[in-house]
Order: C-alpha cells, then structure tokens, then sequence
C-alpha cells in the first residue's frame, strides 16, 4: 500500500468523524458532562468527550462485574478468547490508518510514529497476548503420593486501567491485552489529554467479538480515576502515570477494598558514556532519540545523559548535532520527528523548568518555543548540568536534556542510582565485563548495553524499581498482575 502523503493526511483529518462518548455495556453512552479535547498542533477543539462521573463509572463496574460473573467471556475456552483477541488485532492493523490520526491529533505526535510505533506495537500486544492465551497452564506441586496439589491461574475478575496520554493506546493495551487474555473484565480509563483512541478501540473490541460489558471504556480526568481506584467492586487497578498519581492509587485501594495495585510510574534514566564507548556517533543519535523522541514526553526518556570527561567536548557537539534531527513541525507532515507538546499546562510546565535551567545550569542548545502563533511546539534543548541540578533530578517529561561530566564508573553509578526513579538505564562501554557490572550495579527495571530503546518487544518486561513503580508490563509476567493462584488440594484414597 503506497504511503500517506502529508496532503491524504490533511485530507483524511477533514474527513474523519470523532467519536466522544463512553463506551459502556457494548454501547456507546453520554456523561452528564463533556469536556474538550484540544490538538494542540493547531489548539483547535477536536471533540466534546464524556467526562464520566459517579453515575458512569458505577454502570461500566456494574457491567464488568455481571460479565465477569456470568462467565461470557472467562468461562470461554482460551482457543476462544485467542480467536477473538487475534481478530481485535487484526482490526486494530485494519483500521491503523484512523487510529494513528487520531493519537496524532490528540497528543501532537508525529502521525508517522503513531502510526509506525504506537498503533503497530499495540496491535502486536493484542497479538501477542492472544498468542499465549491458550499457552500458559498451571502446575503441579511436588506432593506426598497421595496427595495431588495444583496451582492454577484465575482470572482477578474486574481490572480498572487508568493510563497516561503520552502513548495511549500503547500503554493501554500493555494492560487490556494480558488482562483479556487472562478472562479478565476491563474498564479502560484513558487520560483526559488523550481519549479518542481508546475510545475507537472500543467498537472494534466488539466487532472483534469481545461481548458486552467485557472491554468498558470511561473518559474523564483525575476523578473518574478516583472513583475507579476507590470502587469496591473493582478487584484489580492497572495504572500508568505519574508517582504522585500512584501514591494516591495505593491510598485509594488502602481506603476501599485493598484491590490489587499495579503502578508503572515515572522516571530520569540515567544513560552512561564511558571513555571506551564503541561509537560516538551511534551513541550521540541513540541520547539524542533517547530523550527527543515523541518530544521527550517518555517514561523512559534518557533525560541524564553521563559521559566521561574524556569525551564529554566530542559527545556534547556530537549530541547537538543529532539533536537536529529533531526540528518540531507538523505532525501530519509525515517527515516530522518531533511534534507538539501535548497541552498548554505541560507546556507551559517545559517552558518552566527550560527557564529554571538558564538561572542554574548552562544552556547548550535549544530553548526556545517554536510556531507559538500555531501550536505548543518547543525545541530539543540540552542543558550542562550537575548531578544535585534541579534539571537533573526531576521528570520534565518534554524535550530537555541534562549532560553530566564524570570521572569513574564508580561515581557515574552513583549518580545513576541517585534518584527516587528507577524505570532504566543505558551504558556505552566496548568492555564487557564493565557492561555486565554496570548493569548489575544500575537500580533500574531495563538496563540498555550500547544502545538505548532497542528491543521494544513483547518479551522483555518493563517497569520500575523504586518509585517507578511496580510489577512488570509486558512478557509472560504481565499475565502475574491479571491472575490469582489458586491451590487446590485433593486427598487421594485407596
Ligand atoms: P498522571 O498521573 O497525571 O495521569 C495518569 C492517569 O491518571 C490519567 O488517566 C489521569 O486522568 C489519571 N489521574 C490523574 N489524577 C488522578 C487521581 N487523583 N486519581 C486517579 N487517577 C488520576 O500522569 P500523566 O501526566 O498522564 O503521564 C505522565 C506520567 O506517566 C509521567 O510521570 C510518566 O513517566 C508516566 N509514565 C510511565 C510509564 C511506565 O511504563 N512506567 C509509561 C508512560 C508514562
């Protein structure tokens, strides 16, 4: 199929009908409230969307329950839920186009990344979950001779998952998908920066085959997420966000029915050049994607970018250089790599930190807002920083980068591992034992050896050490949020 032009891109945007409801029951419904989701490429209002509250949220639970309980969907055999997970996929692929403009319009990506990266690597997720649906069995415990012990995997029964804007629909499906694919009911709460995607999955999950009340989807802001982590008859919430968000998950569920809590939370990735670094090149283009891509606003960003005194003058020019890459522009336009900053109050929050550098550290390249007449754009912007710099420690979550100057391994790892954070870590080195050590001294959920962001597959984990969070997204252990263990005994008689 030929590619779309920025043009098709431009016209199909003209065309295309947004759709803004809830999605509860297997149909779409209003909330007493709307709320308006901007493109903040041009800061025009895209749709009104349902801001669902108390009476919405009850409904969706209500209707996850009763489809939990009545087994339409756990009770199906696993072949079956395989077969329509993978006809989800398929839908999810048949229909990229749309979904890739819709996750550009909402956040500002570029509709190239949404389309090759988010919309591509959500609908594997599906896939892959499908794939094992029908793979993973239980066990059988080593017991006395007549005794017979088994462990099997259950369903947790209503999974809420609230999730961030920053990749959307990706984020989401790491949850929906293993919790589908374990029998689980969903309520999918998307952010209200960001809703439209997961709302149009919505529809395809039950074209899919995926029957009522099994895939619910609740748009709305921090309080549809309160109401959901509070709920009692929510039996398992699956958030990704922000730490002070995650903090008051954990409370919610302290405070209601000590659902289960999973939390992938942020993070300030340390990526390590050493002296020894195999290419300065590669790894200057890899920071600057580390930290630039989908305009910094990555969990994983590399935003502490460490490099060894040797080679700090190189790697800085060579950094700048590669941060070129990145000029911010239409997102439509599929050359453009990096897009909008996703609304006015994180931009506004980018420009507060940039302005905070200029006072405490020095300003290598960048800073400035762009097309501020159009939309929210900001320049990659690389600052030369000290690990105790404000730039240095905090999650800015947009397109600016610390450069640290170190020594020794040692006290890179030092600085690597000063943090609340934990998400992952990168170090460039051609020495493999310095390779092994430093990823086993690094307190991070991925370590990256000469490379950074490689591997986005579904069979590694990912998620946090520390205040990044807990348990894993992705891989096998993914299905471990969504399923209890259950162990049953039976006495064997003569
Ligand atoms: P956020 O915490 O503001 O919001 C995340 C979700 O929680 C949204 O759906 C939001 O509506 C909801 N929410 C907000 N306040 C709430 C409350 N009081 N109770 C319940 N729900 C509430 O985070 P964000 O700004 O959307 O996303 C950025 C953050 O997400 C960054 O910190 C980033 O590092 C993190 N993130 C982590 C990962 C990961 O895998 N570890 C991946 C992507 C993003």
């Amino acid at each position: 199929m030929p590619r779309l032009t920025h043009r098709d891109w431009q016209t199909l945007a003209t065309t295309l009908r947004i759709e803004g409801r809830a999605f509860i029951n297997g149909r779409h419904v209003d909330a007493a409230r709307r709320f308006d989701t901007v493109n903040p490429a041009t800061r025009q209002v895209l749709a009104q969307v349902a801001e669902c509250g108390t009476a919405e949220i009850d409904a969706a639970v209500a209707a996850a329950r009763a489809a939990f309980d009545d087994g339409r969907w756990a009770g199906r055999s696993p072949v079956e839920r395989k077969t329509v997970l993978l006809r989800f996929a398929a839908l999810l692929r048949a229909n990229a186009d749309e979904l890739a403009l819709l996750e550009s319009l909402d956040t500002g990506k570029p509709v190239a990344d949404a389309l090759g990266v988010d919309v591509a690597a959500a609908a594997y997720t599906v896939q892959w979950c499908a794939e094992v649906t029908d793979k993973v069995g239980g066990e059988v415990a080593p017991l006395a001779g007549n005794l017979l012990g088994m462990v099997m995997r259950e369903p947790v029964g209503v999974v809420a998952a609230v999730v961030p804007w920053n990749f959307p629909l990706l984020m989401a499906s790491w949850k929906f998908a293993p919790a589908l694919a374990a029998g689980n009911s969903v309520v999918l709460k998307p952010s209200e920066k960001s809703p439209l995607s997961a709302i149009r999955i919505a529809a395809l999950a039950q074209e899919a085959g995926i029957p009522d009340g099994v895939f619910n989807v609740v748009p709305g802001g921090g309080e549809a997420g309160r109401l959901l982590g509070l709920h009692r008859e929510v039996d398992c919430i699956s958030f990704t966000g922000s730490t002070a968000t995650g903090r008051q998950i954990m409370q919610y569920a302290a405070q209601s029915n000590l659902k289960r809590v999973w939390l992938e939370l942020g993070g300030k990735s340390p990526n390590i050049v050493l002296a020894d670094c195999p290419d300065l090149q590669a790894a200057a283009r890899a920071a600057a994607g580390g930290v630039f891509y989908n305009q910094g606003e990555m969990c994983s960003a590399g935003s502490r970018v460490l490099v060894q005194r040797d080679l700090y003058p190189a790697f800085v020019e060579a950094l700048t250089i590669a941060s070129r890459d990145y000029v911010p522009g239409d997102p439509l336009d599929p050359a453009t790599r990096m897009g909008a900053i996703v609304d006015e109050i994180q931009y506004r929050r980018v420009l507060d930190y940039i302005a905070a550098g200029r006072i405490e550290s020095t300003l290598l390249a960048g800073g400035e807002p762009l097309h501020a007449e159009t939309g929210l754009f900001i320049e990659p912007t690389i600052f030369a920083t000290e690990a105790h710099h404000r730039l240095a420690r905090e999650e800015i979550f947009g397109p600016v980068c610390s450069v640290i100057v170190f020594d020794t391994l040692a006290e890179a790892i030092a600085i690597a591992n000063d943090s609340d954070y934990g998400l992952a870590a990168a170090v460039w080195t051609r020495d493999l034992s310095t390779a092994h050590l430093a990823a086993r001294q690094l307190r991070a959920g991925t370590v990256w050896v000469n490379c950074y962001e490689e591997g986005g597959d579904q069979n590694l984990p990912f998620g946090g050490y520390k205040q990044s969070g807990n348990g894993r997204d992705k891989s096998l252990h993914a299905l471990e949020k969504y399923t209890e263990l259950k162990s049953t005994l039976i006495k064997l008689h003569d």
